[in-house]
């Protein structure tokens, strides 16, 4: 990649040791994105109230702000650190969840779907039952849930969220378990998504880390991006979703040769909340 290019992106989706999942410290993100030559990384740690996943995945504020107000006074002249969240929909804790996020600021709020309904979908008994395109349904049904309940939220209090998280991650889980997907079989509902995401000002992510657990796409791929800029779309947020330091940045010169390609030309970054574009 055009390292002009590189030293103007942020990582926008990666976690620390302060999401249970991860168990790296956030220092040595912030080192990785440094030789990786970014001009920022935001740390998008677990919220989920999802009951299964609501005690390990509480997003403690007073610690992660005291984390990242350490890591600006040592690297803050080198490189942007932001404190970002990835909010899990959870549609029984919805009033929850917004009154978690107007009482605190972040710098990028990240909304992604990891259940349908109560089923999680990286648990394999969730799948019980269900062919991968009816699960591929379920997950799309309940996304455009996701993505109008965000619309709503920013008719009514301006932009809550962000970032849409990986728009089609129920692929990860049907290739992992079945070595199908089934995503092009319901472009017309990907497209309700698309449009509410336009309207919520909502911005989607590319999310590379399929590329390192063997698809050969992130999420979304070509065909998502296509519809996306063909319905209006103009920029898409870069995350790795990085859990390991080295993973910071991955693929990211794949991802804006596919953003290219598929007539995507701007990249959006987020601090304070606001977006800002570069060009690609
Ligand atoms: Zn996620
Ligand atoms: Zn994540």
């Amino acid at each position: 990649m055009d390292p002009d290019i590189r030293s103007r992106l942020y990582d926008q989706h990666l976690h620390s040791h302060h999401s249970f999942d991860c168990k790296t410290p956030p220092e040595e993100n912030v080192q990785a994105a440094l030789k990786a030559g970014l001009a920022g990384l935001t740390f998008t740690e677990h919220f989920d109230p999802h009951p299964d996943e609501w005690k390990e995945c509480i997003y403690d504020y007073a610690k992660c702000s005291e984390s990242i107000r350490r890591l600006r006074d040592e690297y803050g002249d080198r490189i942007f650190i932001g404190q970002g969240i990835e909010v899990g929909y959870y549609r029984e804790r919805l009033d929850f969840t917004l009154d978690f996020l107007a009482e605190r600021s972040f710098d990028c709020v990240i909304l992604s779907l990891h259940a349908i309904d109560h089923r999680l979908l990286h648990v394999r008994e969730s799948w019980h039952g269900l062919s991968v395109a009816q699960a591929s349904r379920c997950y799309f049904e309940h996304l455009l849930e996701a993505v109008e309940f965000a619309r709503d939220a920013h008719r009514r209090y301006g932009t809550v969220f962000n970032v849409l998280g990986h728009l089609d991650l129920v692929k990860r889980y049907s290739r992992r378990f079945f070595n199908e997907e089934c995503v092009t079989g319901h472009l017309p509902l990907v497209d309700r998504i698309l449009d509410a995401c336009i309207q919520a000002d909502l911005t989607p992510e590319i999310n590379t880390s399929t590329w390192r657990q063997g698809l050969t796409e992130p999420m979304p791929g070509a065909a998502i991006l296509q519809r996306f800029v063909e319905r209006g779309g103009a920029a898409v947020s870069l995350g790795s979703d990085a859990h390991r330091a080295e993973d910071i940045g991955a693929n990211f010169s794949d991802a804006l040769e596919l953003s290219r390609s598929s007539g995507v030309r701007q990249i959006a970054l987020f601090r304070d909340r606001v977006r800002r574009l570069v060009n690609v």
